[in-house]
């Protein structure tokens, strides 16, 4: 069903592009013009694919997305695919049937977009992936996000930190290992970072996961679920943990950060005698930092989406201006099919100590923080 949708689909926007063709042939009296391969689809909007809108941080990327490319000149068609593959084809069909100028993709499913990449390919539309990685298909053109491996790295650090281990602490101490989405690119990213700092301590015994728990598809969180987060930390509570307490919790995102932290709550952490683990998390969404100044939640990774959008208005302008597309990193994203050129944003550890940083930058207000 699918399948026979994008071919029509692509039949219809190859049909498009022929008729913009001829049609800037007859206006020019010469050879079509605006026909080149990836100068771009021929209307003046950027088509804008974000993944869900349940996460405050995917609302703040495409607001400053559409703020950031109106201000370029063009114009802007910001959909959320409610983490629903199907959705969020349907959009990007729709963007390519409209002839869009490029397409920001922050996909849902890293694998699932290989047949609308090549109808946008065939209407000359270029594509930027978004923060996550679109695997299998050649026709990526750029890729825009933070350093997704130093984002565990930090989450781990700070973990090993807080319990002492840096300063010569033998432990052991008690730790559970979540990780995120199978279906996002970035999960295996965050994961590989987090564990290239926690494998000594795990080898020697000064870290230990109860649960047993350390392969990476033992600990997906699909779709990156809070819900989902929480019962398997109420899970993990009730059968490792009768009889001895969780030190640290590394967690991946902050809305799985809450869920731990009511499960936690459930069994009672989060007195004196019984304090918090220390919990990591990802995005410095605002329910995690009031958490995280509450004394809850410890640490956060602060990725400014602001920044994210101006490197990604930058390729995109670039790219269609016939330029370079400004890029530091041509190795580390092999998407299946090749490696994706990209611009990598260094991404910050927060904790109670620098909340004040996301006020001093703007990121959020004094009042919100309250
Ligand atoms: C993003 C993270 C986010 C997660 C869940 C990842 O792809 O890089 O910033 O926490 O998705 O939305």
């Amino acid at each position: 069903m699918i399948m026979r949708k994008a071919r029509a689909v692509r039949a219809l926007a190859a049909l498009a592009a022929l008729l913009t063709l001829s049609l800037t042939a007859t206006a020019c009296g010469q050879e079509a013009v605006g026909g080149s391969r990836y100068k771009g689809g021929n209307s003046n909007t950027i088509g804008i694919a974000m993944p869900v809108k349940t996460s405050e941080r995917w609302i703040a990327d495409g607001k400053n997305m559409v703020k950031q490319f109106q201000a370029a000149g063009y114009k802007t068609d910001l959909q959320y695919g409610e983490d629903d593959v199907r959705t969020q084809v349907a959009q990007l069909e729709n963007m390519i049937t409209k002839q869009y100028k490029l397409l920001v993709i922050a996909p849902i499913d890293g694998t699932a977009l290989t047949d609308v990449l090549q109808s946008a390919h065939d209407a000359n539309i270029p594509v930027i992936s978004y923060d996550r990685l679109i695997l299998g298909s050649k026709y990526v053109d750029y890729y825009a996000t933070f350093d997704n491996f130093k984002v565990g790295v930090l989450q781990a650090s700070y973990l090993v930190k807080k319990l002492g281990l840096t300063e010569g602490k033998k432990g052991p101490f008690n730790i559970e290992l979540f990780a995120g989405s199978s279906d996002d690119n970035n999960t295996r990213y965050f994961f590989n970072g987090a564990m290239s700092v926690l494998k000594p301590y795990l080898a020697d015994g000064r870290l230990v996961v109860r649960s047993g728990q350390t392969k990476l598809n033992q600990l997906y969180t699909e779709k990156w679920s809070g819900k989902a987060a929480q019962d398997r930390m109420e899970n993990l509570l009730n059968k490792a943990y009768s009889n001895a307490d969780v030190n640290a919790v590394l967690s991946p995102y902050d809305g799985m950060s809450m869920g731990i932290l009511s499960a936690l709550q459930g069994v009672g952490y989060g007195t004196k005698s019984k304090p918090y683990p220390f919990v990591s998390g990802q995005d410095a969404e605002l329910p995690s930092i009031k958490s995280i100044i509450r004394g809850e939640q410890t640490q956060t990774v602060y990725k400014d989406t602001r920044k994210l959008a101006k490197a990604t208005v930058q390729m995109a302008t670039a790219k269609l201006d016939g330029g370079k597309p400004q890029v530091n990193d041509t190795k580390s994203y092999n998407n299946g099919k090749k490696v994706v050129p990209a611009y990598l944003l260094n991404p910050v550890s927060i904790d109670k100590s620098n909340t004040q940083l996301l006020v001093k930058e703007g990121y959020y207000t004094a009042g919100q923080l309250k």
